[in-house]
């Protein structure tokens, strides 16, 4: 429970607590407790871990999953992992992965069928997850990747019974970035480091790490009942004026550490009217078209549908898996490719994630996480693309 000193004068639990915007203390050996609590609740709880030399998202076991003492070092085309000295559990930026990887899964089989006699029977093909899902370590700059694939799947026309399945449950316990890496620019884009106090999409709980003086802990904020519901059963200390300083300076810190940005003063014109710009055959010359940014990228959303059957031909399924901008089967349509040039495809990507996706769905499709510009074989930079197109570098020359 919260320390009684804060309660006495504010409110007598957490639960309560919750809509005067009371801050705690969770020192870190408590957040195994808090996973705990999620688990008991009844949910699958998805959070950092390393795999395979990078940070990813795996559903975790115990606190011990969590990459503690790990820190990733990123640059164009560049990610290495490194342990750093003070044992801090989300000292690292963003991954490889985001979590489309579980609201909007690279493979769903869509539904499957077997033949019986002279017919097909469709089979059952629920596509819910079996718990719902916390995710632990949500990024600002996730965040508002979550909130545009929200606008995208869900608040459109077409309402994606997928996502919206799995979106529907998941609790979001978000932690605010007190480093930079060298590839983020969610400054210039609005969208990060901090957690603002109206998250779109609202969010649970919001943690803030600290490693001061005062030893390894947390800030947290319950930003929902059901947040308050899960504080509750871990022990919480009040709040100082003196760890809130702590909390924005980190904050503050990694704000400060961005070396990338993108200038979004009339950027849709600027794509628009430079369809025949030369930095287009710079970018093709050095592009391999290999799509890793479009699947790294937690707001591209295409898809494709491939369907197959067994060799008897008595079991068939359909399958929608992420598909990319960069193939060039993406835009065939009858007689061949729309795009066959990988010029054609950067610039496609491009224009429709900073400018087309504003027309379509009222905001940026970038939130400035950088994973395209680390995730990049060849190290191609959105923010550089966008500052050669507007001062002209690149006219004419390779
Ligand atoms: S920009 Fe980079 S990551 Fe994207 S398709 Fe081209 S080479 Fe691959
Ligand atoms: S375009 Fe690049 S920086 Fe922007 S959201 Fe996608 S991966 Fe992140």
């Amino acid at each position: 429970m919260v320390a009684e000193s804060v309660l006495a004068t504010r409110a007598t639990s957490w639960s309560e607590a919750v809509s005067q915007e009371v801050d705690a203390i969770l020192v870190a050996s408590e957040l195994g407790k808090l996973i705990g609590a999620l688990v008991r609740k009844g949910y699958a709880v998805i959070g950092p871990t390393l795999r395979d030399g990078a940070i990813v998202y795996d559903q975790l076991e115990s606190v011990q999953d969590l990459p503690a003492g790990w820190t990733d070092e990123q640059a164009p085309g560049h990610y290495r992992l490194k342990r750093r000295e003070d044992g801090a559990i989300f000292g690292y930026v963003v991954g490889p992965q985001s979590w489309k990887k579980y609201l909007h899964p690279a493979e769903v089989r869509l539904w499957s069928a077997e033949r019986q006699g002279g017919t097909f029977r469709i089979l059952n093909n629920e596509v819910k997850p079996k718990a719902p899902q916390a995710f632990l370590g949500v990024r600002a700059c996730e965040l508002a990747a979550i909130a545009v694939q929200d606008r995208v799947l869900l608040e459109d026309k077409y309402h994606d019974p997928i996502y919206g399945a799995r979106r529907a449950g998941a609790f979001l316990i978000a932690v605010e970035c007190t480093q930079s890496a060298p590839t983020c620019f969610c400054r210039s884009m609005g969208t990060g480091p901090a957690v603002a106090g109206e998250a779109k999409p609202p969010v649970d709980l919001v943690l803030t790490e600290l490693l001061g003086p005062k030893g390894h802990r947390f800030l947290v904020r319950a930003r929902s009942e059901r947040g308050a519901e899960i504080l509750d059963e871990v022990k919480t200390t009040p709040v100082t004026d003196a760890d809130l300083h702590e909390a924005e300076t980190g904050v503050e810190k990694a704000a400060s550490q961005q070396v990338r940005s993108i200038d979004n003063a009339g950027i849709k014109e600027l794509l628009y009217q430079n369809f025949d710009h030369p930095r287009w055959d710079n970018v093709a010359a050095r592009c391999l078209t290999c799509a890793n940014c479009t699947m790294v990228c937690p707001t591209c959303f295409c898809t494709t549908v491939e369907d197959t059957s067994d060799v008897t031909g008595d079991h068939a399924e359909r399958w929608r898996k992420w598909d990319s901008c960069f193939t060039q089967s993406f835009s065939y349509i009858h007689g061949g490719s729309v795009r066959t040039s990988g010029k054609a495809r950067y610039r496609q990507w491009m224009t429709h994630k900073l400018a087309a996706w504003i027309d379509q769905f009222g905001s940026s499709g970038c939130v400035g996480c950088g994973r395209c510009i680390t995730w990049c074989p060849v190290g191609i930079d959105i923010t550089e693309e966008v500052r050669a197109l507007r001062e002209g570098a690149g006219h004419g020359k390779p």
